[in-house]
């Protein structure tokens, strides 16, 4: 892939653009959530919601639609791949060989369970790449004994560590590079709740809940953002410097989930920026002039759902989509 990226150098209508496909939009639990009956849930399966169920968010990119590489590893992902046919396996061009994924990899941008459980489901001796941060990878493979589930053989999972802030390119499990680089910031410093006091004195903080950037070989990139617990002029002009940007759009308001639950925790304590309010991510993200703006991440209590509500249209009316299952495009 890099010497076809160096002769196609000087026609750049040649070059591999990057595509980019949303199989899921919502935040974990769905929408809708299998224990939830909040305004949102309950319309939705009396039939009467005018919006969209979602699947739990996961995004896949690919330089040359033949090599796709998953943005974490969704509990939905499963469907998600059923529903996406550039993700079929393909038998090779002898017709042996039928159980050739194009799936070379994933990228984990945090450890959260709706984050990570989709690799137990990719786990039939397919060769893949994941890139992790060292944090991450122990949380996984020292931690959770499930996950040895991936290494049974040796040439099956490769678990790639990355650095926070460093660019990092992403190869398909043989090695070749796909043209993709990916870049991750650190956004969040909460590990998840299941690790243990002891494990977490031992990881980076740093290192627990990152945003990616994605380049494509021909300079295009796409920010991928679920969980945003705070912006300041650093991020937001690295979010400038995008062509697309998918945005953490879990939560409406800061007590949102207060207000449906009676209790529990604000957006900010579960490491989310709310989208309205003076200090949300609608007025924040405003001066933003380049990317494409697109929520997903969406938590299924939240009103910007429902697409014959104010909220909607007031995103909309500020220039932002909201992602649906189903999604694609090129940058
Ligand atoms: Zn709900």
């Amino acid at each position: 892939m890099i010497s076809l990226t160096v002769e196609a150098a000087g026609s750049a209508a040649t070059l591999p653009d990057m595509q980019v496909n949303i199989l899921g939009s919502a935040a974990g639990g769905g929408f809708p959530q299998w224990n939830c009956a909040c305004p949102n849930c309950r319309a939705l399966r009396a039939g009467n919601f005018h919006g969209k169920a979602r699947t739990q968010t996961q995004v896949a990119v690919s330089a040359d639609s033949r090599a796709w590489f998953l943005l974490g590893a969704s509990p939905d992902l499963r469907a998600q791949i059923e529903a996406t046919p550039e993700l079929h396996p393909r038998a090779n061009e002898s017709g042996q060989g039928a159980r050739q994924s194009p799936i070379a990899g994933a990228v984990l941008a945090n450890a959260d369970i709706d984050h990570v459980l989709g690799l137990l489901l990719l786990r039939e001796l397919q060769p893949l790449r994941v890139y992790a941060t060292k944090s991450i990878r122990r949380i996984l493979t020292k931690d959770n004994s499930m996950f040895a589930m991936l290494q049974r053989v040796p040439d099956q999972v490769a678990w790639i560590e990355f650095l926070p802030g460093a660019q990092f390119p992403l190869l398909d499990p043989a090695g070749e590079d796909s043209g993709l680089r990916c870049r991750a910031l650190p956004l969040g410093t909460h590990f998840p709740a299941y690790v243990s006091p002891p494990r977490r004195s031992q990881l980076a903080p740093l290192e627990a809940s990152l945003g990616l950037i994605i380049e494509s070989p021909s300079g295009s990139r796409l920010a991928y953002m679920p969980a945003v617990p705070r912006l300041d002029a650093s991020l937001l002009k690295q979010l400038d410097s995008c062509d697309a940007v998918l945005f953490d759009g879990t939560f409406w308001t800061a007590e949102e989930l207060i207000c449906i639950q009676g209790s529990g925790q604000t957006a900010y304590d579960m490491g989310h920026i709310p989208v309205s309010s003076p200090d949300g991510s609608l007025v924040r993200l405003a001066q933003l002039s380049r990317p494409r703006k697109i929520y997903l991440h969406i938590n299924n209590t939240n009103p910007m759902l429902n697409e014959a509500g104010p909220e909607f249209r007031q995103v909309r009316d500020a220039g932002w989509e909201i992602a649906e299952d189903g999604w694609q495009f090129e940058l």
